[in-house]
């Protein structure tokens, strides 16, 4: 029986937000069995609330939740460090509309909880099931499409990505994972954002990508990549790296996910799918 998760103490991080370039506290707290991930803005004096698909308010660009008097943006790093570390229950503070960027990556998320150590709790871990095939399909390309399929008998979690694109430093990229949180640090968690050199000017304009620099995201420019790759195949892997943090919305589960060109909107709309499908184990 693998039990849940919390985190033996709490963790600090403070840093800068990606989307609106201003710094932020971030504070992680252990929380009793079956608390699930709780995010509050203890700046507003909000209630914390559970993250789940419900609470989703925009994923252009990342995924923010919130409700009419609170948000937080950016989470998807810190909940794909959540996922692939497997802790269940955690209470997320942050002073501001975003999580810390940090490097761009779920790494710095994982390094700080790793150092404060996870506890077992007195409580099985509630992972859920898939026992039929799932999918959603972009309205705008439709060949951007995202499918879950029952995991394989005696497996957990594996998600396959293709990415694709006629720029030649990319060119294609397809990977494909076998969670165990081992695999996640080693071949995910350090996997950063991607910024097309063209893309950027358009994304500042619509008051986004702020606190980009070449410490946090790599940049692809006309000529090639701006700054050294951490994995040749950085890009596909951070794609992982978000449906990972994206699909936590609905708490640990076993599938096969097939992504293809897919993005936070399919993320979420997959997330609402499963919520309605995932079984608990006997
Ligand atoms: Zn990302």
């Amino acid at each position: 029986m693998q039990r849940q998760q919390t985190i033996a103490g709490p963790v600090q991080i403070a840093g800068r937000a990606l989307h609106s370039g201003v710094h932020v506290n971030l504070r992680l707290l252990p929380l009793p069995p079956d608390s699930g991930i709780m995010f509050v803005r203890p700046d507003l004096e909000s209630e914390p609330v559970k993250a789940s698909p419900e609470i989703v308010r925009d994923t252009r660009r990342c995924m923010a939740l919130g409700s009419e008097t609170w948000r937080i943006q950016t989470v998807e790093h810190l909940m794909a460090a959540l996922h692939g570390l497997g802790v269940d229950n955690v209470l997320i503070e942050v002073d501001g509309e975003e999580i810390p960027v940090v490097d761009g990556s779920a790494l710095e998320f994982v390094k700080a909880i790793q150092r404060v150590g996870l506890v077992e709790q007195d409580c099985a871990r509630r992972t859920r099931k898939l026992h039929q095939p799932v999918w959603v399909q972009s309205d705008t390309d439709p060949r951007s499409y995202l499918v879950a399929l029952p995991a394989l008998p005696g497996e957990g979690l594996r998600i396959t990505y293709t990415f694709t694109s006629d720029h030649p430093a990319t060119g294609n990229q397809v990977y494909q994972y076998i969670h165990t949180p081992e695999n996640f640090v080693r071949e995910i968690a350090p996997a950063r954002t991607i910024a097309f050199e063209r893309e950027i000017e358009l994304l500042q304009k619509q008051g986004l990508g702020l606190g980009g620099t070449l410490d946090t995201v790599v940049l692809v420019g006309d000529d090639g990549y701006k700054n050294e790759l951490r994995y040749a195949d950085e890009i596909v892997r951070h794609k992982i790296l978000d449906i990972m943090g994206d699909l936590y919305l609905v708490g640990p589960f076993e599938a096969q996910i097939i992504a293809v060109r897919s993005g936070h909107r399919l993320d979420l709309e997959l997330a609402n799918k499963l919520q309605t499908v995932l079984c608990h184990m006997d």
